[in-house]
């Protein structure tokens, strides 16, 4: 362990001189009863920081766009007229901007959750309604089974993380609220399949009549508290 003869101290951790009068130090034993640790815990330096991986993704997202942009000159300079270097180019923004709002809401994992699901339900109705000709397999599946999956996750989350109800009870009114959209495709005969949205539908509005029965003072709270927030 080091040790000042001058001030006759010993020094945790490695100094390159004494830290109360600059002299040298010298290494001497240890004595039995004092700890050789540093006094304060040294804290661990991350590999790779929120930081540096923003500007890394960032980097990669602005490399994907100059390709995209010389991809899409190359195909006009040849006359092919082709889409896929503009939805690539989107979809590599689109990405980008989705790391950042993950990295912003990262301590709310239940509106991260829903936030994501949403997306990748609208990513896949705009997916179905681009494409050529018309299926309709976004609102016959993805957005059924979303819901569901959605609603079952955002309960879990709540669970796992302790929540009382009051805390995400809002999160399930909404999302059956919005469930409910999924009358409209079939209300229009758009969807081709309508049994799963039916399922869907009617696994929400059960959950819903269950809190609304047995926990309907933590969903009024929880309305409350939202409208005043
Ligand atoms: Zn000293």
């Amino acid at each position: 362990m080091q040790y000042c003869p001058r001030c006759h101290v010993y020094i945790r951790g490695h100094k390159t001189c004494c830290p109360l009068c600059r002299n040298p130090l010298i290494e001497k034993e240890t004595p039995p009863d004092m700890d050789p640790a540093p006094a304060f815990p040294v804290p661990e330096k991350h590999r790779v920081s929120g930081v540096s991986l923003t500007r890394i993704l960032t980097f990669l997202m602005l490399l994907c766009e100059i390709l995209m942009v010389f991809f899409a000159l190359q195909n006009r300079e040849a006359g092919v007229s082709a889409h896929w270097p503009y939805v690539c180019g989107f979809l590599c923004f689109f990405a980008w901007v989705d790391f950042l709002i993950a990295r912003y809401f990262r301590s709310n994992l239940i509106f991260l959750v829903t936030f994501e699901a949403y997306l990748g339900m609208a990513l896949c109705l705009a997916a179905d309604h681009l494409t050529v000709p018309y299926r309709g397999w976004a609102v016959a599946w993805c957005v059924p089974f979303g819901m569901i999956a959605l609603e079952a996750a955002t309960v879990l989350l709540g669970w796992s993380e302790g929540l009382h109800m009051v805390d995400y009870a809002v999160y399930l009114f909404v999302d059956t609220i919005l469930g409910l959209l999924q009358l409209i495709p079939i209300q229009r005969h758009t969807n081709p399949q309508p049994l799963p949205a039916l399922i869907s539908l009617a696994v929400l509005l059960a959950y819903l009549a269950f809190i609304l029965v047995f926990r309907g003072r933590d969903l009024r709270n929880a309305i409350t508290k939202f409208l005043n927030f």
